[in-house]
């Protein structure tokens, strides 16, 4: 007699579940309210599990195939995204939802613990990563001030923009906390250009790489404050792609 089993990778629809959300998908639904910001970490992490659904987007954070919009829009997410692209998957990633719960319901302290949980200590590095660029993008000065000062984590040219979009008089604290880390040493403070500007420039500097330029176009604007080579400092730490 043939029993019928149901299959262990039954997409998730079929249980009623809701269906898993990609990077942008998460970020748009959280800020429109869809979602908890439990919820949207959930999703975000659940590509770092074996689990995990696959979604046509999650390539467009490899090295050649930056996800423009999602790094404009959430770079937080972005970070995560690229990080998910190289890590090895876990069974569980509670633990790393634990970290952005404590974040957002506890002090310093709860987040060290809930880092300190973490199981690899290249896992605490990139946390401490991502907690700066929430904790600077929320003008959240103390916990800032924990990342800069464990530091191990090198700042992505999109954590130095967030900095140039800081008010030193809105936010003194934070700022304080920026002037007083290693960042400063290393980043001075630039005018911020949007990323899509960012993307059409470099765009234009593949095509005139490449030849294809078309006649009577302006060839030399140079007059650009924001250098593509951003993507390649990182101080004394590499920078992932
Ligand atoms: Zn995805």
């Amino acid at each position: 007699m043939h029993i019928l089993v149901p299959s262990p990778n039954k997409p998730s629809t079929d249980t009623g579940r809701p269906k898993s959300l990609c990077y942008l998908q998460a970020s748009e639904a959280k800020q429109r309210g869809e979602i908890t910001e439990s919820e949207y970490f959930h999703h975000l992490f659940a590509h770092c599990t074996w689990a995990g659904e696959e979604h046509e987007d999650d390539e467009k954070c490899l090295v050649n195939g930056i996800n423009w919009a999602l790094l404009d829009a959430d770079p937080l997410a972005y970070l995560i995204c690229c990080w998910a692209q190289r890590m090895d998957p876990v069974d569980d990633a509670t633990p790393f939802e634990d970290v952005f719960k404590a974040y957002r319901n506890g002090g310093v302290a709860e987040v060290e613990a809930a880092l300190n949980a973490l199981s690899k200590p290249d896992h605490v590095r990139e946390f401490r990563r991502m907690l700066a660029m929430l904790a600077l993008q929320e003008r959240r000065a103390d916990v800032l001030k924990m990342c800069s000062d464990a530091g191990g984590f090198s700042y992505d040219s999109y954590f130095q923009d967030e900095a140039n979009r800081l008010d030193p008089n809105k936010d003194p604290e934070t700022d304080k906390v920026l002037e007083e880390s290693d960042f400063r040493k290393i980043y001075p403070r630039k005018r911020w250009i949007p990323w899509e500007e960012r993307g059409a420039k470099k765009k234009k500097e593949e095509e005139r790489d490449s030849g294809e330029k078309s006649d009577g176009e302006d060839e030399d604007n140079d007059d650009w404050e924001f250098d593509i080579a951003a993507f390649d400092e990182g101080g004394e730490f590499e920078i992932n792609w």
